[in-house]
């Protein structure tokens, strides 16, 4: 939290120190200091999130989803990113309905999640996927990159708030840590968890189930 409120502050009393007058740096240091007061904001959203979900604040909206249609919206959100690193994106499943009883809001916090850090942590001209494994109960959702990976000693503890790998990589990559803590109690709402799959300069695999929907109550 502090490092974007430093980097604001830093920008917008060099600005009133005299740097507004200068037109070559004026637009630069708004720039810079709107974009860590943007980046603020997702950490405080982030945050929020966190403890509503655990005091309970935020009752799950469960409703009867289009799981393929999800994803797809949240694959459309990282295009631009991804070709920014020369990444594939890639969605598989074929264009079918995948019908899961899901919080659709919630759902796509966690898409959204793990899609971003597949993206933040592979490098250029690597591969990002979301695949699916529909079973007769549930829905197995995977998200699949060709990162650096993640050693096995830290595998058990990346869902812990704030707990990232590599420090130093990570806060390059303006990261806090809360991403994959968010994953892990929205799918505890949904009576799920995430499960990863890491080799170390490979890539690495997170995944997690849903509960399909009926056909009964399908309504279609
Ligand atoms: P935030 O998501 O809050 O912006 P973050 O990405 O650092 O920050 P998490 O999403 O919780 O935090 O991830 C925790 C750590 O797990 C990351 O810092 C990174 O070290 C590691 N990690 C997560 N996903 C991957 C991945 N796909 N490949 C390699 N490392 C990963
Ligand atoms: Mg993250």
């Amino acid at each position: 939290m502090k490092t974007p409120i430093f980097a604001a502050q830093g920008f917008v009393h060099t600005l009133l120190d005299g740097a507004v007058n200068d037109k070559n740096v004026r637009g630069k240091f708004l720039k810079k200091a709107a974009k860590s007061l943007d980046g603020l904001d997702v950490l405080v959203q982030d945050l929020l999130t966190l403890s509503q979900i655990e005091t309970g604040d935020i009752k799950m909206r469960f409703e009867h989803i289009d799981l393929y249609k999800l994803s797809h919206e949240v694959i459309d959100q990282f295009e631009e990113k991804a070709a920014k690193k020369n990444i594939r994106l890639k969605l598989e499943g074929g264009n079918h309905k995948i019908a899961v009883y899901a919080d659709w809001q919630r759902i796509n916090q966690v898409l959204t999640n793990l899609v971003s850090n597949a993206i933040n942590y592979t490098p250029e001209g690597g591969e990002v996927v979301v695949s699916f494994d529909v079973g007769k109960k549930n829905v197995t959702t995977f998200i699949t990159d060709t990162g650096e990976g993640i050693p096995p000693q830290h595998l058990s503890r990346i869902f812990e708030r704030f707990y990232r790998v590599d420090k130093s990589r990570s806060r390059e990559k303006g990261g806090t840590g809360l991403g994959l803590a968010i994953v892990k109690h929205i799918l505890e709402g949904h009576n799920s968890k995430p499960e990863v799959e890491s080799t170390l300069g490979k890539g690495s695999m997170f995944s997690f189930k849903l509960q399909r929907s009926k056909p009964e109550s399908d309504g279609e």
